[in-house]
Parts: structure tokens; sequence; C-alpha cells
């Protein structure tokens, strides 16, 4: 059994996870998928780092406060949340940079150059894919297939195989393992987007097999807005890859200026230029906070948190739909209803402070983090949401003006 010390003993796992958190007094916040909230290490180290690094250090903190090597730092930590071995995770530029150098260089292994991926993908994805295949000329085609209809398309036609884990709407997760097992029995080169996997569920890409992985740390990761993302290739594959965008930072010797470009061993190579210190140290420490957290408790109390929020909302409001799998082990951290007033009902709710957000066409969306979101605040959001749908307070006009933001 997973939880000793039965009821409870999961709220008091996380009731001490939660205090690491900034979190603003009368919010409840599901929306942790979109946005991490602020771990109060990362918002301590974000101060010393601009303080006492980058204002009296200055250049030589590359090497005094080690800056140099926080890519690799990171993505260490992160490896451990992922079910893959140390050294072969990179932390830099954004998930569709990473995407992009992981496509082409799977194009690049791959002999047939047709990409299979489905319509339940983020579109940024299928863009930054459109733009590979355009790269790569004629044999180069994008193949979107339905979810449902991946493990089938699975065919000798295929090269690449790019796939996100959770989907970014519903929470729907595919059989990660089983479709990758297929794909490389095929010989396959298989890309898993992590964006909404990392930090919500456990992850095991060695078990997978998988050959590339890319994510967010701004989401489950809490890495601040627009925190840098993280690219895995599985060893021995990576030393293979010749990196499409090959930049210093990814060179064996990046202060010895050669004019030609050699790559750095291992993942390194997949670093481009200069990374993000600010952004970075926010990230490390950061990441801190999944010390010593069990992820087999984590999707356990995720699990408890998303059933008692379902359960809540569908006795109080049977108008909303649920736009997400009824079936626990089929759902990532998050939740999501169908309705159709769901901009006007989200601002209505985030009025009322409890913040999720919308996806067009239809769908109010809640995440949840399991570090720092509690039983009361699944209870307590579906009450609000209950209100908001019943009392139709959505019909106000204020709520009707989108944002650039959903
Ligand atoms: C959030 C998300 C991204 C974001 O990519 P950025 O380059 O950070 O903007 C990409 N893919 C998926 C599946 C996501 O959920």
């Amino acid at each position: 059994m997973l939880i000793e010390g039965g009821e409870g003993a999961l709220s008091d796992i996380f009731e001490k996870t939660r205090e690491e958190f900034l979190l603003p007094d009368g919010i409840i916040y599901l929306d942790g998928n979109s946005l991490g909230a602020m771990p109060k290490k990362a918002l301590a180290r974000l101060q010393e780092a601009a303080s006492e690094e980058w204002g009296k250090m200055l250049i030589r903190g590359w090497n005094d406060a080690n800056w140099i090597d926080l890519p690799d730092r990171t993505g260490n930590k992160i490896a451990r949340l992922i079910g893959a071995e140390q050294g072969t995770v990179m932390v830099g530029d954004t998930t569709s940079i990473n995407l992009f150098k992981a496509l082409t260089a799977a194009l690049g292994l791959a002999d047939r150059k047709v990409i299979l991926s489905d319509s339940g993908n983020f579109p940024n994805d299928l863009y930054v894919a459109q733009g590979v295949v355009k790269l790569f000329g004629a044999d180069a085609e994008l193949r979107i297939v339905a979810p449902e209809e991946v493990d089938a398309a699975i065919s000798d036609e295929v090269g690449v195989l790019m796939i996100t884990d959770v989907d970014y709407r519903t929470g729907r997760r595919h059989n990660m393992q089983a479709l990758d097992q297929k794909a490389k029995a095929l010989g396959i080169v298989t890309i898993w987007d992590l964006c909404h996997s990392a930090g919500a569920l456990p992850v095991n890409l060695s078990a997978c097999n998988a050959d590339f992985a890319v994510g967010c740390s701004y989401k489950y990761l809490n890495g601040g807005p627009g925190a840098p993302a993280f690219i895995y290739v599985r060893p021995g594959l990576a030393d293979r890859i010749g990196p499409a965008l090959s930049g210093w930072m990814g060179h064996e010797a990046p202060f010895a200026f050669d004019l030609d470009y050699r790559p750095a061993s291992g993942v390194s190579r997949m670093r481009v230029g200069t990374p993000p210190v600010l952004a970075l140290s926010a990230l490390d420490a950061a990441l801190d906070v999944w010390n010593g957290v069990d992820l087999n408790l984590l999707r356990a109390r995720s699990i408890e948190l998303c059933e008692i929020f379902i359960e809540e909302v569908e006795r109080r409001c049977p108008d909303l739909q649920l736009a997400s799998p009824r079936d626990a082990e089929q759902r990532g951290s998050q939740v999501s209803f169908h309705f159709a007033e769901g901009y006007a009902a989200m601002q209505a709710l985030i009025a009322d402070g409890v913040i999720g957000d919308f996806r067009a066409p239809d769908i109010m969306r809640f995440g949840f983090a399991p570090l720092y979101v509690s039983k009361e605040d699944a209870r307590e959001a579906a009450r609000r949401l209950a209100s908001v749908i019943l009392q139709k307070r959505y019909a106000d006009p204020i709520f009707a003006t989108r944002s650039k933001v959903t």
C-alpha cells in the first residue's frame, strides 16, 4: 500500500510542501498547470542572485557563482522527476525551441521523413513541426491523426513519433510506454512533450526507452513566468546528433574560439547560447521544493484532489459536462468541464477568488498542483463554481471582454 498512516497522511505530507509556497491570501489557485505558484526559496534565490551575484560579482559570477553550470545542474534536478539518468537533461531556451532541436535531430537520425502526431497536441507543437517539415523539403511530411488513432497509425512509413503525453485541454493521457515500444520496434525515433506531465505525475523516460523529451519548467515545476525549458536525449544517442542550432555554448570548447563547430559530448551539445542566469537561478531553487517528495504519493494526492473536485462539481452543477476522462488513470493532474459560457464563467469565478483558465472553444480548466493545492481548496472551488453557474453570474457583461491571454 502506498499510503501508510491512512486517511490524512497525504494531507500531512502536502501541508508541509504547501508551506514552501507564497500564495496570495484569499485566492484558490488552480492554474499551476499554466504558471506554477512561487516557491519562497525561488524568491530568496532570485534576490540573492540579483544583488549578491550580478550586483557584486559581475562577470566573475560565471565562475565564482558557477552560473555556467546552471543548465546541467537544473537538468539533473529535473531528471529525477522524469525518470531520466543524471547527465541526460539540459535546461535552456523554450519548449518550442527545444522541440525544434529534437525534431531536426530526430529527422537527421530517421531514414523516413514522416512525423506522426495527433490533433490533441498543443497546436504550438504542430506549428513547430510544420516549420521543420518545410526545412527538410519534399520528402518530409507531418501526419496528424486523432489521439485515439495514434497507435494504429504507427507504421513502417513513419520516421518520427512526436506526441504530447497529457492533453492541455482535457488532461487525457497517452499510454507512453506502449506507444514508445511499438514505435521503437519499427525503428521510429520518439519525441515526448512532457509540459503537462513533469511535476504532475511520475514519468519514467528510461523505462519507456524514449529518444527525446522536452517540457516546460514554468508549469508544475514552478520555475516562474517564461522559465527556461528542458530537453532530454537518451544516453548514447546524443553523440550521434549534429545539432541544427550549433551554438557556442554547445561547442566542445566554447572559449577556444575555434572557427569550426565541434559539438560537446552528450546532452551538452543541445545548449545553444548564453543561459538566462536569473531565470535559471530561480528555477534551481524552485526545484529544491521537490527534495524528498515521493512521486507516487504526489500522484495519489493529485487523484484525490481531482476526484473531490469532480464529485463536488457534478453533484451541484449538472449543466457542466466533464471534458476530462472520468477514469483517473487516463487523466493528468487537471480537470476540465465543457460550458458554452465558459470564458465569462471563468472570469466571474476569478473575480470570486478561484483562479483557473479557459481554453477555446468552451473549456473551463482547473489544474491541481499537488504540492500546494489542498482538499479544502478543491471543495471550496467547487462551491464557488456552482454559485457562479447556478446564479448565472457569468451573464454580467463585465465578464464578456476577452483579454489577450486567456
Ligand atoms: C505549455 C506548452 C508549451 C509551451 O511552449 P513555450 O515554448 O514555452 O511557449 C509547448 N507545448 C506544450 C504541450 C505545452 O503544454
